[in-house]
């Protein structure tokens, strides 16, 4: 049997011990205390290329405090629970592994692993589970006999770190599925195990094309010289890659570093595509920005770089997804216009073999 790759050592690797981050950057009374106190809802979870670009110098490294827990993530809204956001998106599960929330499109999940865990996750909490051969023949079955389906996304956790030969699997399935157009892969990898981005792996990804990737960067120091050849290895090979993420409180709330960071990706020939605002998620909350500051943060960048580097800045309101098209000072509220309209909730079960449902 061949040996593993190097991507996988790695991830063998990652730091999940307290006492090793500690030794490498030091950590705060609050943050220890928080590491122990989400040990087994929501652990640490680091991969050493993050950790390496981490100042151990400044406990305000933006960096920092996308992957090291902190006391505000102990805080909840009162009524609020870690399963809410799970539970909404339960609504929306016709059989393991789908989530069908939009007409003419759904999300493909085969894995809820990530290589490592981002603070401000809104799956964060998800019981780590990988589809198994049957429940993943049902979702594939779902996709099938759904014709209205044109693009599926697969998302996670993270596909990327799936074996070549499972994603090749769940490509090509889906491939061959004639009313399927588009297909996209949602991943915050390159950014945590640039690694993963070998040869082999993206000759085989461009065996799909046309592919999306779309990567969700929070800051330009996640932009290494290793990420930036895994972007490019994409690229050449024909892959679109766009760029979709979170607006962040003390990562990414100034427009100087939205503006370094949408101009670098486009550069590098990932197009900033939607940057996301107002997602609740328990234990999250202190990453909020409100409404009037995203709008002005993504406006500030109109007119100062070229159109394409500029995002839409969409957010989930009543289970549409909407675009904010301004903040209007006179009415002091926000402008908002939908761009999609979320599906009633479908059955909870989904049986292929009677090509019923039942809820
Ligand atoms: S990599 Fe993606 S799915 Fe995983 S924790 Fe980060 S945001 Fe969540």
């Amino acid at each position: 049997m061949a040996g593993k790759e190097p991507w996988q050592l790695e991830l063998e690797r990652v730091i999940t011990r307290r006492s090793e981050l500690e030794r490498i950057l030091g950590l705060t009374d609050d943050e220890k205390k928080s590491i122990t106190a989400l040990r087994q809802s929501y652990p640490l979870k680091i991969t050493r290329h993050y950790l390496s670009l981490i100042d151990p110098a400044n406990p305000y490294d933006p960096l920092r405090k996308i992957v090291v827990p902190s006391g505000e993530e102990l805080a909840h809204r009162p009524g609020e629970r870690d399963d809410d956001v799970h539970e909404d998106e339960a609504r929306f599960q016709p059989c393991p592994g789908i989530i069908h929330r939009y007409p003419g499109k759904l999300l493909l999940v085969p894995t809820l692993a990530c290589p490592a865990h981002c603070r401000f996750c809104f799956r964060k909490g998800h019981k780590v589970k990988h589809l198994s051969h049957d429940e993943g023949e049902r979702a594939l079955d779902y996709i099938r006999e759904n014709h209205g389906i044109r693009d599926v996304i697969i998302t996670g956790g993270e596909p990327m770190i799936l074996t070549d030969e499972e994603l090749h699997y769940w490509l090509s399935s889906i491939r061959a599925i004639p009313h399927v157009e588009l297909i996209r892969i949602t991943t915050r990898t390159p950014i945590y195990l640039p690694s993963r981005f070998t040869d082999s792996l993206v000759r085989m990804l461009a065996e799909h094309n046309p592919l999306f990737v779309t990567i969700s960067f929070v800051h330009p120091r996640e932009i290494t010289p290793e990420v930036e050849r895994a972007l490019k290895a994409m690229s050449d090979a024909g892959i679109v890659l766009l760029q979709q993420g979170p607006i962040l409180r003390g990562v990414n709330d100034d427009s100087s570093v939205l503006m370094e960071l949408y101009q670098r990706l486009a550069a590098l020939r990932v197009l900033p595509y939607y940057a996301i605002w107002g997602i609740r998620t328990p234990g999250a909350e202190h990453f909020l920005v409100d409404g009037q500051t995203a709008s002005e943060l993504v406006g500030a960048l109109e007119n100062k770089t070229s159109g394409f580097c500029v995002p839409h800045l969409i957010t989930i309101a009543r289970g549409d997804k909407v675009r904010m098209m301004g903040w209007s000072p006179e009415k002091e509220s926000l402008h908002l216009e939908t761009v999609e309209r979320g599906a009633p909730a479908v059955p909870a079960t989904y049986d292929r073999r009677s090509e019923t449902h039942h809820s």
